[in-house]
Formats: C-alpha cells, structure tokens, sequence
C-alpha cells in the first residue's frame, strides 16, 4: 500500500512504504537485514553509483535504522518517481506460504473493488474476500508489472499529487536525455556487476528512484531492496526472460529495456 509523506522542515518526500525519518543529508530507513547485507555488498560492486550510499545502521529510541545518502539532497522542487522493478513483486516463498495458508482475506479484497469493482470472481464478491496469493497476482497482472516489468508506484511534482498533474511536466522534457543516458548507463553496469550477475540475486520489489529538477539535475537510483534475495547455488538467473513459478527469474531487465525504450521517444 502506498503512503505519501512530507517532511516540511527537509527535503525529504516519500513516496512509497513504510514511513521514514529524515537526519541531515541523510535518510533513515527501518533496519531490514536482507537491505542491510545488500547494500554492503553493493558499495563494492559496479552498481555503487547507482545505489545510495550506505552508512551502516543506527539504533534510535529502542528502533535500528539504516542510514541512506539523501537523494533529494541539492534539488529544489524535485520531481520524483518510484518505479517498481520486475515481472513480479512477491517472492516465491510468498506463494508456498500464502497456499499453505489460504485464508480469506476482507482487507485485500476490498482493495481490490476500490481499484476495480469488476475485478473480484462471483465467489470472491459472494465471501468478501480473497486469498492472498490471488490479491498479489491480480495487483500485478493488473498493472504493467506483469507485461513491461515495471509499474509506478508514485509520483510526486512540486508537491502535487498524481491528480493534479500536468502532462507532459516541462521539467520531464528536459530531464528525459538524461535519463535515458542514466538508463543505458544502469544497463552496462548490471551486465558487469557481481552482485546482479554471480551473486544471483532474485531483486523483487526493488525500485528506480527517478529524480530531477527545474534546474535540470536529473538522477535515478536503486532503492529498496528488502527482497533482495540469493537464489539457490544451482540457479543461474538472465533477469530478461519471463518468470514462471520455479524459475526464481525476476525480469529486471524486461523492466529496464521497457523503461529506456519509454525514455527513447519523443515526451
Ligand atoms: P515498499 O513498500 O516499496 O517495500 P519500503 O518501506 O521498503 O517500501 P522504500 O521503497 O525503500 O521503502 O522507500 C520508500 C520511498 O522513500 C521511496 O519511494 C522514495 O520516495 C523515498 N526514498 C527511499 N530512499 C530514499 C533516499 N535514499 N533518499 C531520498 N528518498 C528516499
Ligand atoms: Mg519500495
Ligand atoms: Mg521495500
């Protein structure tokens, strides 16, 4: 579920997640081991410049937090997007645990009508419920996770909501060369980072962090990597086909070809 948050006395906007807090120049982020191991590894790897840097983690009124390079730090107004990355945003674990468990879920299924009234089968509207494997598959076959592996999970414009937008947004048109660039730059360092390519990694539920400004400072970022998981020693992972149940493929690169073939075209 996505939150929207602002801190007026920093630079900070959240767009998605749980909430965090900000700390001069720094943002703090609940302590998740998985991210934490990460983002260790990744300060070493080809991707650290696409990675915010990482300060080891702090312990706050009795809460550990991880502590972030703030990516918002010099832009004024910055204009962010959150993409999620992949085919799929849920682990395959979740799978074997939401079966193991197949209770009807109220919360999700209500959800689901807010989005589309249509959507839930006869028997799902008749309980007022659905299963938590069924939610998380529809929320991305609904979605263009499933199809261009990637969807927007927010945006934000000088303090707008997506409802409020104005397309195209000047400032988009004259980020897009960036961006793109940025993007092609991302492509050649996966292909020669241990991390995405040895390590074989499965990166569920990560995000790009698209930021730019009037000024024309424009950024994107790998955030998030809570489900950031290795995969078995026997599993060799492409990132770049489509993911059936087994294979543990995470169509990072689906995503990312979508996305620079989006940022190819004229705004
Ligand atoms: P999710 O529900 O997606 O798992 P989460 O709690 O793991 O969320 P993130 O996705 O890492 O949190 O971050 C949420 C939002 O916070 C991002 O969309 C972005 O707007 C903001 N954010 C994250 N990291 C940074 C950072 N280093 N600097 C500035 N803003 C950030
Ligand atoms: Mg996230
Ligand atoms: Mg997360």
């Amino acid at each position: 579920m996505m939150q929207w948050s602002k801190r007026t006395q920093s630079s900070w906007i959240q767009l998605a997640g749980h909430q965090g807090t900000y700390e001069g120049g720094e943002v703090l982020k609940r302590f998740c081991e998985v991210e934490a191991i990460c983002l260790q590894v990744l300060m070493s790897d080809a991707l650290c410049q696409f990675v915010p840097h990482y300060f080891g983690h702090i312990s706050q009124d009795g809460e550990r937090y991880i502590r972030l390079e703030d990516l918002l730090s010099g832009l004024k107004n910055p204009v962010i997007m959150d993409c999620k990355m992949g085919v799929r945003t849920y682990q395959e674990e979740e799978i074997s645990k939401a079966r193991s468990n197949a209770i009807v879920r109220s919360d999700m299924y209500q959800k689901m009508v807010k989005i589309d009234p249509a959507a839930p089968t006869a028997e799902e509207h008749a309980q007022r419920g659905v299963t938590k494997l069924r939610y998380l598959q529809w929320r991305d076959d609904s979605s263009s996770t499933s199809s261009l592996g990637f969807r927007i999970e927010g945006i934000v414009v000088r303090n707008m909501s997506s409802s409020q937008l104005q397309y195209p947004p000047l400032s988009l048109c004259v980020s897009q060369e960036a961006y793109e660039s940025r993007l092609q730059a991302l492509n050649k360092a996966l292909k020669e980072s241990n991390f995405f390519n040895r390590h074989e990694v499965s990166i569920i539920g990560s995000s790009l962090l698209f930021v730019h400004d009037c000024s024309g400072k424009a950024n994107i970022w790998m955030i998030d990597f809570g489900k950031t998981i290795p995969t078995p020693e026997d599993v060799q992972l492409r990132h770049d086909v489509p993911w059936v149940e087994g294979n543990r493929e995470d169509g990072y690169l689906i995503g990312l070809t979508s996305l620079i073939t989006l940022c190819s075209k004229p705004v």
